[in-house]
């Protein structure tokens, strides 16, 4: 990347990863238990600064908006409910503030200076997008069918049954379109913050007839936003961090085969062959496809496990404009 006066600065990356990083299904999901997945966090976060890199975090949010929603729920009789952008709002607030405090705290230890800044961030999404014709994402507790059909007169809500389980609001998954506020974010990003930003995907907004911006309930992939913010901050790589090493062709299949290159028209062809499924790793190469079509820089996808090693290009999967397929085995 390059500065304001033409002189070369440091490299950005940008990192995403899922809200099950900070909340895992298998903990009590209490305060000490976050904080000490932050912790852990600030590890492999660490080792992308070390490499010299400026870096802007995008968390996902997904069980800790769920938890949210059913707090929200418990307390209908006391406290008046907030919609879904708003509980967005809240975890980019508490997210934020658990990760920048680890990697402050980790900082200290590495005894490096660096500025952190979680920011609220609204992403704009289409009010006609066809994802709000049909909406298919479950968010927050199940309900039985009596409270779920009150909920779908009185407040409107869609609901799916799942069987056994119960009854779920289900909401749209539009497109982002635009991060509001990413020229502040270069400023910081290229004045040496680390950034933590467009959490949970973003607070999603639409700009209504009069151009007034507003609130909506949907949930925005965390994996297109980051695909956008880091398009947004010229960075050098956009790193997908998930719970697979790498990427593979025939996932799954007994002609499985790791990648290590993964050239992008080579990527594309496997999604339309239904390589990659959408509610998985579709997303994910998706979001890389749109980086590297857009700025000829790389993507690398693999695991926190193997990160370190990526960044020596000894592990994971990395999709670049141009090249041949090479494969590899994760360890
Ligand atoms: P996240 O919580 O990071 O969004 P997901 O579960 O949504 O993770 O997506 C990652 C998963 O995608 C992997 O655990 C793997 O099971 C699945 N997957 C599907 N297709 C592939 C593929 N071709 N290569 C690697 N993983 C794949
Ligand atoms: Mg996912």
């Amino acid at each position: 990347m390059i500065e304001a006066d033409g002189s070369p600065g440091k490299p950005v990356a940008v990192i995403a990863f899922g809200g099950n990083a900070l909340l895992r299904p298998t903990d009590h999901g209490t305060q000490e238990e976050q904080f000490t997945l932050a912790w852990k966090a600030s590890r492999w976060l660490y080792e992308i600064i070390h490499r010299g890199y400026e870096l802007a975090i995008v968390h996902g949010n997904g069980p800790q908006v769920g938890n949210i929603m059913i707090q929200v729920e418990e307390a209908i009789t006391k406290i008046p409910p907030q919609s879904l952008d708003v509980a967005v709002a809240q975890t980019q607030g508490s997210m934020g503030f658990m990760l920048a405090n680890q990697l402050r705290n980790r900082f200290n230890e590495e005894q490096i200076e660096k500025d952190i800044a979680a920011v609220l961030t609204e992403v704009v999404v289409d009010r006609d997008d066809p994802a709000f014709d049909n909406p298919t994402k479950p968010v927050g507790p199940f309900f039985t069918s009596y409270r779920a059909n009150l909920l779908m007169q009185e407040q409107g809500w869609q609901m799916v049954e799942e069987i056994g389980r119960g009854w779920r609001k289900v909401v749209a998954s539009p497109m982002p379109r635009r991060i509001l506020g990413s020229r502040m974010l270069r400023r910081m990003i290229t004045g040496g913050a680390v950034l933590v930003a467009g959490g949970g995907g973003g607070i999603p907004v639409y700009q209504d007839v009069g151009g007034y911006y507003r609130g909506v309930e949907a949930v925005i992939d965390k994996d297109y936003v980051a695909s956008i913010l880091a398009r947004d901050l010229e960075a050098d790589l956009f790193i997908v961090l998930t719970n697979v090493p790498m990427v593979a062709e025939n996932y799954g299949r007994p002609q499985q085969r790791w990648l290590r290159t993964l050239p992008v028209g080579r990527a594309r062809e496997m999604l339309e062959a239904n390589q990659f499924p959408p509610g998985s790793m579709g997303p994910k190469v998706r979001a890389a496809i749109q980086f590297v079509e857009g700025t000829g820089k790389e993507v690398l996808i693999t695991d926190a496990e193997h990160l370190k090693q990526a960044l020596e290009r000894k592990a994971g999967t990395f999709i670049v404009a141009s090249g041949e397929v090479s494969t590899g085995t994760p360890d």
